[in-house]
Parts: structure tokens; sequence; C-alpha cells
């Protein structure tokens, strides 16, 4: 996993606002998101620990422990998803 940083995720924040990936969620910090230049989708994984956010794609970059635009994506769907949690709540 990938520890997320204001530093190593500005880049993908960028490419994710111009791609704009679609986010399927899968379950529980587990989202499906599909590649903008081909018709792959990569499952991102999301972890919490002492605080610090984790996450990890299936794609190429995230392999080069990278933080790509489709963790970027998911990570906007969690935040979207906790937000509607704490609203019914
Ligand atoms: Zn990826």
């Amino acid at each position: 996993m990938i520890k997320l940083t204001t530093e190593n995720t500005a880049k993908a924040i960028e490419r994710c606002r111009k791609l704009k990936p679609q986010v399927r969620f899968i379950a529980d910090r587990i989202f499906s998101v599909k590649s903008s230049n081909n018709t792959n989708s990569y499952t991102v994984r999301f972890d919490v620990k002492d605080g610090e956010k984790f996450g990890q794609c299936e794609c190429k970059a995230s392999e080069r422990r990278l933080v790509c635009y489709h963790i970027i994506g998911a990570a906007t769907a969690n935040i979207y998803r906790q937000s509607l949690k704490r609203q019914s709540a």
C-alpha cells in the first residue's frame, strides 16, 4: 500500500480532474475505477492506519509505488460516501 500525502497525490489529482474516471463502489474501502484510455477497470483499495491514509491500485503506476488517478478517483468517491453515511446517521 502507498501512503497518501499532499505531495504525492498532487499530480494524480490534476490528472483525475481532467480524465474524470468512472468509479464504482464494490465494498467498504474497495472501488473499481475505469481506465480513461482503454476498457480496463482497476480495483482500488484503501486503508487507514494511525490516522494515515493508504491506497493501492492494480495498474502499472501503482506497481511502481506511484499514486495514480484511479486512487484519487476512488478516494473522491470514498469521501463522498463517508459524508453520506454521516448524514444518514
Ligand atoms: Zn491506478
